[in-house]
């Protein structure tokens, strides 16, 4: 019998599938950053101003998040050593999930790796064969994933944020045994907001459970960061609620909010909760202080608002049509081709953005998409708003 060589060409079939990614214009190569993720970045010894990461408020490199992580590797070491279920719950976890739900108002939450996995936990918790589920055509990958994961599920996608195609297939989820619609919060690529509001009256008319997934929307949205549902003042309308503390909150992880029942069914069935080892006490200690920030003091959301205002206006009264309704923005350069060019242009006068194009978006609306962050400096914005007057007449975009 023949063993195999350490080296063998089993895998070079993957070499196809790189070229055919390159011949479609989605092969992407990782950008690695030389430092801290911050408003100035440096990328193979070059200095930019980011504006591509999703740290809203600058929690990245905040100090008391940084010292809360160091105090919790002085006092606990730096993992948690077994699943949640075994011996890995450590009272830190306990008291940032007690936290964050007096921080949404909510029963409970239950807190996960990531926000990635509180949506596979959350979505595979509450659906089973029988049901439908109901998700907007924009939803995230992750949410497509959980209910891709879902046994024998019916689902149903309504157009983007569509309320009367949304209520034709809750008229047709009538027979099912529950319905449950679900919705991205803020939608990344065009930084539009959910309608809250109609969607749950339209779960109240239709007897559907309402999921908000609320990543963008963490930190972001509400007088202190506590998302769309308080944005939209629908407390105690929207049944699970998840948010991710890897964005806004600058450290990482996922939580989902919502009832006791459903964060002990959680702990009971959701597999990532059950078969991964939580976040190492660090992590979750700079989630707490994260949160403790945010109730504490609304003058960073207050600031990211504030630059976001002030950014868009500074891009309209240059000549860009600026359409979004949050801290993402994008700038809409027409063909794959110029948006390409826009990011080019930019980062060749010391600006990250990244552009987005087809088939991520629509062929004629790609993009450069920015993220303002409330760590932006006036100096940073205005030199900004400056480049995009210069390169966007340059490239005839303005
Ligand atoms: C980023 C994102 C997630 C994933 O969150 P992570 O904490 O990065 O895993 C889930 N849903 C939406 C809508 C997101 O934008």
């Amino acid at each position: 019998m023949s063993v195999s060589t350490s080296h063998s060409n089993r895998l070079d079939f993957l070499q196809d599938e790189i070229q055919r990614l390159k011949d479609e214009h989605l092969y992407q190569e990782l950008v690695v950053l030389e430092g801290p993720q911050d408003t100035e970045i440096t990328l193979g010894g070059k200095k930019l101003i980011n504006f591509s990461a999703n740290n809203y408020l600058g929690l990245c490199t905040h100090p008391k998040l940084k010292q809360a992580a160091k105090k919790a590797i002085d006092d606990y070491g730096v993992g948690a050593g077994a699943v949640r279920t075994i011996i890995g719950t450590l009272d830190t976890h306990q008291e940032l999930e007690k936290k964050l739900a007096e921080f949404k108002d909510v029963e409970a939450t239950l807190v996960f790796q990531s926000g990635f996995l509180a949506n596979t936990a959350a979505i595979t918790a509450v659906v089973s064969e029988g049901d439908m589920v109901i998700s907007d055509a924009l939803n995230h990958a992750s949410i497509i994933d959980a209910i891709r994961m879902v046994r024998n599920i019916d689902k149903a996608v309504y157009a983007h944020s569509d309320m009367k195609d949304l209520e034709k297939k809750l008229k047709s989820a009538q027979n099912h045994r529950r319905r449950l619609v679900v919705t991205d919060g803020v939608f990344s690529m065009d930084g539009d907001v959910a309608k809250l509001p109609e969607i749950a009256k339209l779960c109240q008319k239709y007897n559907a459970m309402m999921m908000v997934d609320d990543a963008h929307g963490s930190g972001v949205f509400g007088s202190h960061g506590q998302g769309t549902v308080a944005h939209f003042d629908l407390h105690g309308q929207v049944d699970i609620v998840v948010g991710t503390m890897s964005k806004a909150f600058g450290a990482m992880g996922g939580y989902v909010a919502c009832t006791q029942a459903m964060r002990d069914i959680m702990i009971n069935k959701a597999r990532p909760f059950l078969f991964s080892t939580p976040h190492p006490p660090s992590v979750t200690a700079s989630c707490i202080a994260a949160v403790d920030l945010l109730q504490s003091d609304a003058s960073l959301t207050e600031k990211l608002w504030y630059n976001t205002r002030y950014f868009k206006a500074g891009m309209r009264s240059i000549g860009y049509e600026i359409n979004s309704e949050s801290p993402i923005i994008p700038v809409i350069a027409g063909s794959s081709e110029k948006a390409v060019q826009l990011m080019n242009r930019l980062n060749d006068e010391g600006i990250y953005a990244r552009a987005i194009v087809f088939p991520t978006v629509a062929r004629d609306k790609a993009r450069v998409r920015l993220i303002i962050s409330a760590a932006h400096t006036q100096s940073q914005l205005d030199y900004a708003i400056e480049t995009f007057e210069k390169v966007g007449k340059e490239l005839t975009i303005i």
